[in-house]
């Protein structure tokens, strides 16, 4: 089973902290889709023996297309791909975007799954970040969105410059208020080359707090326990049987397929990556070019990048799966490696799979690199 993973790449307007490939150009939005219809075709063998369990628009802010638009693409991927029944069809959606008209669209169409960019409900985080939407079509649009569907993600973003703890505590009870059933919730970070990055080095906006942002990502950790989710990797969180298929199988380490500027794709061995400009995409694709380039992955680059999703998410490191897939000289490095966290109480050894442990969570990313393999061919 495998997934394929769409980019649309244009947004409303840039968003102060972000370093995605989109622009606000959306002259060639139409272009655009063609060239996802064609890159499509173009790929259809690669995944010839797969079955797509899900189909995931993701950008970028995907809701920006048309439903009819968004319906061509999902057609152009029926009919070149095995498809299972009923596969998990997420779009990526803001806010401002998401009028009842186009809710009642993105179903018609076979969509089931919304994963809306929330990211905060009060109206000066929302400034500070420029977004697109205001608190109020924040509410509102969940308001609507869980009459239609029972499959909502929402994003929330805390650490946010000057936030208290009480204020992010008020954003994840109302995000509950909704009663939906998975939350996705990242640390707000400094990009480099973003605007929300120039605003702190100018002093006019403070820089986020690590401190801060530790503290509320326990507070959301306990809360959203508390409230019967479960927390399956570092930023995502599901009430049983609600984890995203999509995100859940590339954790696992399966294929999947990339379509759409700047997208990413993995069969198993290469990893291959589209290009991130909008005109060069589609004037490549014109051509009839796949604008795409592709590595081999090391067995190494492959160890490593186990470690790090693995560590992220409640499945772990599998010691047999290192020692079937990857041999016995990297099972001996791991547990050498990772003993100290296991002293620490960072990690956590149950039966033969390593785990961060609840101390562990926050710095998930940091002792995964550090139980990453540089030097071994
Ligand atoms: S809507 Fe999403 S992709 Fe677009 S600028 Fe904002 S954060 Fe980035």
């Amino acid at each position: 089973m495998s997934g394929i993973y769409i980019h649309i790449p244009f947004c409303k307007q840039a968003c102060h902290y972000c370093d995605f490939h989109f622009s606000t150009n959306m002259k060639k939005r139409e272009e655009m889709v063609f060239a996802i219809k064609k890159e499509i075709e173009l790929r259809k063998d690669e995944f010839k023996k797969e079955t797509l369990e899900t189909i995931y628009f993701g950008g970028g802010t995907p809701s920006i297309l048309s439903n009819s638009d968004l319906k061509l693409i999902i057609d152009s991927v029926y009919q070149n791909y095995n498809v299972v029944h009923n596969p998990e069809i997420t779009v990526e959606a803001n806010p401002d975007d998401l009028t009842e008209e186009r809710i009642l669209g993105l179903k018609q169409i076979g969509v089931n799954r919304l994963s809306i960019g929330i990211q905060s409900f009060f109206e000066d985080d929302l400034q500070l970040m420029n977004r697109a939407h205001n608190a109020k079509e924040a509410e509102k649009c969940l308001q609507i969105a869980t009459q239609y569907f029972d499959n909502i993600s929402l994003d929330l973003i805390y650490g946010i410059p000057d936030s208290t703890n009480e204020k992010w505590k008020a954003n994840i009870e109302k995000a509950l208020s909704f009663g939906v059933p998975h939350i996705s919730s990242y640390a707000l970070t400094l990009e480099p080359k973003t605007a929300l990055h120039k605003f702190v080095q100018k002093g006019i906006v403070n820089p986020p707090d690590d401190e801060v942002a530790e503290e509320q990502f326990y507070i959301l950790v306990a809360t959203l326990k508390e409230n019967g989710f479960i927390h399956y990797e570092l930023s995502n969180f599901g009430k049983p049987d609600y984890f995203s298929k999509n995100n859940s199988a590339y954790w696992l380490g399966k294929k999947y397929i990339g379509i759409g500027p700047s997208a990413h794709s993995y069969d198993g061995t290469n990893r291959s990556w589209n290009i991130a400009n909008n005109t060069l995409y589609i004037k490549t694709l014109e051509q009839g070019v796949l604008p795409i380039e592709t590595e081999v992955l090391t067995l190494k680059d492959r160890y490593n990048e186990y470690i790090m999703t693995g560590l992220r998410t409640i499945w772990g490191v599998s010691f047999e799966r290192i020692s079937k897939e990857f041999g016995e000289v990297y099972l001996e490095y791991l547990k050498k490696q990772s003993q100290k966290f296991i002293d620490d109480n960072l990690l956590v050894l149950e039966d033969n799979i390593l785990k961060t442990t609840q101390k562990g969570k926050f710095l998930s990313d940091g002792i995964a690199s550090d139980l990453f393999l540089v030097n071994l061919k």
